[in-house]
């Protein structure tokens, strides 16, 4: 038999009607039972939280990643799925991607229907992503959901309602669940895991803020983040990364105090890239921004925050962040070939 530990942390997928709206209610077990098991596989479930992923907080997360290790420490267990509400899923999976270095899987799903719903898709999303655990060696931590298992780098929810809520827009998936079984796509390379923040990092959460450029837009409210002490900041850019030079001075002021700050872009899909002066990428990098390149802005913040949390100097954390961006630029050159 193949052991799998599934930790509920709420969502829709454990959500019911109440009265007004829907909200995460239903315990692990009862999540668990809307499905049936793939042949092989037994189950033992954690309840961590049963929360809404919107209300999800650094401490949230870091206490799941701390979890997941603890889990995994047992050499009984085959592999883990989480289930988790699918509006910040992406940020959670690729905290723990980060993180993860096993060659045992860490399998996230939910669903875009409430658990009470007749149609709904939990049933299915949680049979996958328990076949996803069961089978898969060596993809680290996953998204298996509507009949695809992502990679956790690079995968968004890319539709607000649609049952196929996840996508990676500049790469492919890791498989399709079809017929009970798994059609992985090529292997791809594993990047080295950063080291688990200490166990009294979520007593010190370093903030991190994003703020969008856009037409007429001007720096006051990245200015207002670094008043409300972020220690990181990513900044949404129009286009390939592109901003004003007004940005690229505020961006200049920020790293010289030591913040680091990452340049994404409000586009779906394709890298940042330095190609514009006049406060374009080119000299947003040239003030200190780390150019994100095809991390969006939720996982761009993950990433600034995991490179505060993995090293103490304004060099090291900036060294970190780019070997992020540089691991998951790999990830998806091998997946686009
Ligand atoms: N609002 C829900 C959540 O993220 C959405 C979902 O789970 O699909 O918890």
């Amino acid at each position: 038999m193949k052991h799998i530990v599934v930790i509920g942390t709420g969502g829709t997928i454990a959500s019911r009607w109440q009265g007004t709206g829907y909200a995460a209610e239903a315990a692990g077990g009862e999540v668990l039972a809307v499905s049936a098991l793939p042949e092989g596989v037994e189950v033992t479930v954690r309840d961590l939280f049963t929360v809404n992923s919107s209300q999800l907080t650094t401490g949230h997360q870091l206490e799941l990643l701390r979890t997941v290790h603890e889990v995994l420490a047992d050499p009984s267990v085959d592999g883990v799925v989480i289930t988790h509400g699918t509006d910040t899923m992406e940020e959670s999976a690729f905290l723990l991607d980060l993180h993860h270095d096993d060659r045992r899987p860490v399998v996230f799903t939910g669903a875009q229907l409430p658990l009470d719903s007749v149609d709904g898709d939990a049933a299915g999303n949680l049979y996958d992503a328990l076949l996803t655990a069961a089978t898969g060696r060596d993809i680290g931590v996953v998204i298996t959901f509507g009949g695809f298992v992502h990679a956790a780098r690079g995968t968004l929810k890319a539709h607000t309602l649609d049952a196929q809520a996840f996508a990676d827009p500049s790469g492919r998936p890791l498989g399709r669940v079809k017929f009970g079984e798994i059609a992985w796509a090529r292997p791809r390379s594993r990047p080295e895991a950063l080291p688990l923040p200490l166990p009294d990092a979520g007593a010190r959460t370093p903030r991190v803020d994003v703020v969008m450029h856009h037409v007429d837009a001007d720096p006051v409210l990245f200015e207002a983040a670094l008043g409300a002490g972020a220690r990181g900041i990513v900044l949404i850019g129009t286009g390939a990364g592109n901003a004003t030079p007004e940005f690229a001075d505020a961006v200049r002021r920020a790293v010289d105090a030591g913040v680091l700050v990452a340049l994404s872009t409000r586009v779906a899909a394709g890298p940042v890239a330095a190609m514009y002066t006049g406060g374009g990428a080119v000299d947003l990098a040239e003030a200190g921004a780390v150019l994100a390149g095809t991390l969006r802005a939720g996982q761009a913040r993950i990433a600034v925050l995991a490179a505060l949390l993995t090293a103490e100097s304004p060099e090291g954390r900036t060294a970190a962040l780019r070997r992020i961006v540089d691991a998951t630029a790999g990830r998806e050159a091998a997946a686009a070939a």
